[in-house]
This record gives structure tokens, sequence and C-alpha cells, in this order.
């Protein structure tokens, strides 16, 4: 007979983890399923954060073992499993992993999220040396420089507006020859001087050394292709949230679990947190509080006082 938890945490980057170590310190029973055989989720592959209050510049790879060696020393359990599905149950629900299934009275989902890759050559060799998926995270590297954004949704008009304050040049190479963002966005942009816009653009190899320093582009009408120099180049071409295994069971938008601060979905019982929720910013720091702030979900739920 498998045990029953009070909560089952499925996913440990920052918000699992955050949620993991609330939890403990809370003196729930509960469990840590993660399917990689690391934790830290995206911000492993992060070479430099510079924006978590306290520990500027800190490597990806470092903050992702603080946070489970916080959750680790406070007694947390964590299991190697690829979460498919979760059941509802008599008791309360059934997390389904590709190993083993965890009954559980509640469960917080932080599955997080998968930046869309352009997959040009140059791409993940020169990762965190130029090529970032994130301009809120390392826009400031590039103060006084030449950046390029590629994409032509809200999140890479944002990007090029954000960047446009801080880079001395920003290009935003898209694919079509007109934007799919918000119009007020585009108006934005269109009002930055600092900005150029190359449309109908590709981007077909990113070069450099130690460092991004230019960009093979084509027009896809004129098949003309040219050398851009660049410093950075900032990837914005779509984020996919890690929710396939919940789809049939709480309410979606766009792929991202519908929740708010208190992270409750429409499932009383099952929580969003971090990147995998719907929320304005995606970023470690919001992560961290929506573990924390589930875990008070939790409580309130197993409670009653919610
Ligand atoms: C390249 C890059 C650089 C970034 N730089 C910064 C920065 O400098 N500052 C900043 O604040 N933010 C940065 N971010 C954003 C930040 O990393 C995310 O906002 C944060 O990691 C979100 O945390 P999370 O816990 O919600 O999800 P994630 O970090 O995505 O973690 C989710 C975890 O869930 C696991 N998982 C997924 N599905 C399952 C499943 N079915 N079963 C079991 N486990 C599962 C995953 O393996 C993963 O470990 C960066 C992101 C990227 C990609």
């Amino acid at each position: 007979m498998n045990k029953m938890y009070d909560v089952v945490i499925i996913g440990s980057g920052p918000a699992g983890l955050t949620a993991a170590v609330y939890g403990k310190r809370a003196e729930l029973n509960m469990v840590v399923i993660e399917k990689e055989l690391a934790s830290g989720g995206q911000v492993l592959n992060t070479y430099e954060v510079d924006n978590y209050p306290g520990l500027p510049g800190i490597n990806g790879y470092d903050l992702g073992m603080k946070f489970r060696e916080h959750a680790e020393k406070l007694g947390a359990e964590f299991v190697t499993d690829e979460v498919l599905r979760i059941e509802t149950s008599e008791n309360g629900f059934t997390v389904v992993g590709e190993e083993k299934i965890y009954p559980t009275k509640t469960v917080i989902i932080a599955t997080g999220a998968h930046h869309r890759k352009l997959s040009v050559i140059g791409e993940e060799e020169l990762a965190g040396m130029g090529v970032s998926y994130c301009a809120t995270c390392d826009g400031a590297f590039f103060r006084n420089k030449v950046a390029a954004v590629v994409g032509g949704g809200d999140v890479a008009i944002e990007d090029a507006i954000f960047l446009a304050r801080m880079c001395k040049k920003v290009y935003l190479i898209h694919r079509r020859n007109q934007l799919r963002g918000a119009k007020t966005l585009q108006t934005q942009l269109f009002n930055q001087e600092n900005v150029e816009i190359l449309w109908d653009t590709i981007v077909e190899e990113i070069e450099g050394g130690d460092q991004v320093e230019s960009l093979t582009i084509k027009n896809s009408k004129t098949e003309e292709t040219q050398k851009l120099a660049v410093d950075g180049v900032f990837i914005a071409v779509g984020i996919n949230p890690q929710s396939k295994a919940f789809d049939n069971l709480v309410e979606m938008d766009h792929g991202y679990i519908r929740a708010g601060e208190d992270c409750e979905t429409n499932i009383p019982g099952i929580f969003a947190a971090g990147d995998v929720r719907t929320k304005q910013l995606r970023q470690i720091s919001t992560a961290v509080s929506d573990g924390a702030n589930a875990i008070t979900s939790v409580e309130r739920y197993l409670t009653g006082s919610h």
C-alpha cells in the first residue's frame, strides 16, 4: 500500500524547491518528484544570475544546488520520476509517474516552462555567452552594446523596447513583414530611435569565439545573405509551458495553468506554482514567491480554513 502524502510537489526548479522548504517547515508529509537527475530546472542552464537578491552574479548551477541543499537539509524527500498525469481519487488524488504512483491529499504542479530554440548553428555553443532567452535576466550585460532580438510577438517587442533603454543599438529580426504583437507595443517600438527592424529576415547562424560576434542573416524575399555584427542575441520565439500532462484536469490559458498569486487552480486541492502558471513575469524570484504561497494555500486547504 502506497503511503498517502499531504502534498506531492511535481518539479524541482525554484518554485518546487521553495515549496519543499516551506512544506518541511510546516511539517507536511510530502515528496518532490523530479524527472531530471539534477534539481534547479531552467536555472541549471543559466550561466550567470545577476538579479536574484543577495546573490549577485551567482552561477545558475550553484544556485540550483543551493536551493536543493536547503530543502534536503530540512529533510525533504526527492524521487526521480516523470509524472504522466494526475487522477482524482476518493481521498484526493493519485499522481501517476512513469515508475510509481503517489496517493496524496493535494498536489503542487511546478513543472516550469521551456524557451523555444531557433535551432541554428552556434545557438547551443554560445548559450550564456551572448545567446540569451531572457532580456529581463541578461539585458544589463549588454549596456552600450549592440544586441539583436529574434521574434515578432509581444515578448520580442517588449524585449526590444527594454533593451533599447540600455543598448547602443537593437536590431529586431522578424521572419515576416509585420509584427504579431499588440498594437500599443508596436507603436512604442516604432518610437525607439535606436531600434532597427529587419523584416522578412531569418537567422541562419550565430558566430563567435568566447562571445557572440555576429549573425548570418538571410532576407527570405531577396535570398540575400549578410553578416550582422552584434554582441548579443535574444531569442524570443515562444515559450512552451510544461503542462501537457495536466491538460485534461485543470483549466489552461495558452498552455499555462490558470492560477493567481494564491496558486489555486479551478480544482480544489491542486495548485500551480512558478513559470507553469498564468502570470506577468517569469523569473526565479517570482517562482520562489509562488512556492511559498502554494504551501500556504495547501495548509489552508488541509485545515479547511480556506
Ligand atoms: C537561459 C535562461 C536564463 C534565465 N536567467 C534568469 C535570470 O538570470 N534570472 C531570473 O530570475 N530568471 C532567469 N530565467 C528564468 C528562470 O529560470 C525561471 O523563471 C525559473 O526557473 C522558473 O522556475 P520554475 O520552478 O517555475 O520552473 P523550472 O525552472 O522550469 O523547473 C521545472 C522543473 O520541473 C521538472 N519537470 C517538468 N515536467 C515534469 C514532470 N512531468 N515530472 C517531473 N518533473 C517535471 C523539470 O525537469 C524542472 O526541473 C532564465 C531562464 C532561462 C531559460
